[in-house]
């Protein structure tokens, strides 16, 4: 059955286009006029046999009455209006009910109809607060903990997919991911026009992945990129319905890119014969499946708890110390606000992470233990310069498991008190009594990870680029 507001419309329509009015159809079916409005306005629910006698009176079936559509474009806003005005996000703004009466123009109705939609688009986006975003990463961040940062439902599906194409070691070749892609019904296209907020568009309807064009710079994070748009399409996601689910789909997606970079079975065989000889290096890692420094310490944390029995954490800043990533289940005091979360926190001083940058020569990895009140630990940081920052990439495990790691014999050792103020934050006596109302300075703008990000269906892509691009690739041939 119809519901109450279209019945009405319906009813109306039929009494209109038959030229009666409501006295004239309360005659014919002996109710008052009254309650017949009631019908028509959606307020009253007809008994069947009261409905079969308006029926005959208008000269139609039952059936056409209770047809679910709207009876015409305008009874459709009509509905629609009704219908967004009962609903909670409307009733609990307290504004007063419109009623659509016959002095509203069509104009009108679509401006407050359309308006409505927007207020509903609006409430149900994928978007976050910046808040909403940093809480739901940190949880993100604890769930991964809990399982030392290891997917084995993840491993075996990228196992599956190189497997078929026999991809078991070394370098993932860009051929090889288009075999991949493949075999789940997709063709990579290279373009030069994606759209500005999205690194990567998929057209499932067509088959195609829209990858940026192959002779970029560091043309390396093209396979990356397209296997993770396989991933999505192996792991079945579909349009995220909030900003956690994003999060998760994403780590999901690149989880499944470096299980397939690097497989499993030959990253621990590598990985596990370093040990032996007591010269595991992140660098080693990176060089043997040919994969950026970040991807080749993001896989070991991924396997070195499950498969190596090592407890390890990671930690990714910016040039100014600020922190881009982190993982750590070696209890590392990560810097943390108030919610929990660790990301644009600025790290200690004093950690291998921002003394790293002090070094002149940054080719090779810099070693040095770190004494924290949670212990001592030992790490290994590759700088690198990038667009806009230079950053840093920190491996580090607790002193005992130093051993298993090439530069263990470094000399270069440090002391952290943070998060005590005094350890490398707090200005040393006299120094801001010295300074106080002389000094004055400008805050760089730093684009923040979680700054306010585009409303759409995937957050941060611009729904209307995202939706032209595609329109506009759809008719080119592949
Ligand atoms: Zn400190």
């Amino acid at each position: 059955m119809a519901d109450l507001t279209t019945l009405g419309r319906r009813v109306r329509h039929f009494r209109a286009a038959a030229g009666l009015t409501l006295d004239q159809v309360s005659d014919a079916t002996g109710t008052a006029p009254s309650h017949l409005s009631l019908i028509e306005n959606g307020r009253r629910e007809p008994r069947l046999s009261l409905l079969e006698a308006i029926a005959e009176a208008l000269g139609v079936s039952a059936a056409a009455l209770l047809d679910p559509t709207p009876p015409s474009p305008r009874a459709a806003l009509e509905i629609e209006l009704e219908r967004a005005q009962a609903a909670p996000a409307y009733r609990e703004l307290g504004l007063p009910h419109l009623r659509p009466t016959r002095a509203m123009t069509d104009e009108t109705l679509r401006a407050v109809v359309g308006l409505h939609r927007e207020l509903d688009r609006r409430a149900r986006q994928a978007i976050a607060t910046p808040e909403q975003a940093r809480q739901a990463n940190t949880q993100l961040r604890h769930d991964m903990r809990a399982v030392n940062n290891y997917l084995p439902e993840i491993e075996l599906l990228a196992q599956e997919s190189t497997s078929r194409v026999g991809h078991h070691s070394g370098a993932l070749t860009h051929r090889t991911v288009a075999q991949m892609a493949d075999q789940v019904g997709l063709a990579i296209v290279h373009t030069d026009d994606l759209p500005h907020s999205a690194r990567c568009v998929v057209d499932m309807d067509r088959g195609r992945i829209y990858i940026p064009p192959a002779s970029i710079p560091g043309g390396h994070g093209l396979r990356s990129l397209a296997l993770q748009a396989i991933a999505h399409q192996v792991l079945e996601h579909r349009p995220p319905e909030d900003y956690g689910d994003f999060l998760r789909q994403r780590l999901e997606a690149s989880y499944f890119a470096a299980a397939c970079l690097m497989p499993r079975a030959a990253s621990v065989a590598f990985l596990a014969e370093a040990k032996r000889e007591h010269n595991i290096a992140i660098e080693d890692l990176r060089d043997a499946f040919g994969v950026t420094h970040e991807a080749a310490a993001l896989r070991f944390t991924n396997l070195a708890t499950e498969h190596l029995g090592l407890t390890l954490h990671y930690v990714r800043v910016n040039g100014d110390g600020t922190v881009t990533g982190a993982y750590e289940n070696d209890g590392l005091p990560l810097p943390l606000d108030a919610t929990g979360s660790t990301e644009g926190e600025v790290v200690c001083r004093f950690w291998s992470a921002r003394r790293a940058f002090a070094r002149r020569t940054r080719t090779t990895e810099h070693y040095q233990y770190t004494d924290t009140p949670a212990g001592t630990f030992f790490e290994s940081t590759q700088t690198g310069t990038g667009n806009p920052d230079d950053f840093s990439i920190t491996l580090g495990v607790p002193y005992r498991e130093s051993r298993w790691f090439r530069g263990r014999e470094t000399p270069w050792r440090e002391t952290s008190t943070c998060p005590d103020a005094a350890c490398c934050r707090r200005p040393a006596d006299g120094l801001a009594e010295r300074w106080e109302g002389k000094g004055w300075a400008s805050p760089r703008v730093r684009s923040h990870l979680f700054a306010p990000l585009p409303h759409g269906t995937y957050p941060g892509v611009d729904d209307r680029e995202l939706y032209e691009f595609l329109e506009s690739h759809a008719g080119l041939d592949a």
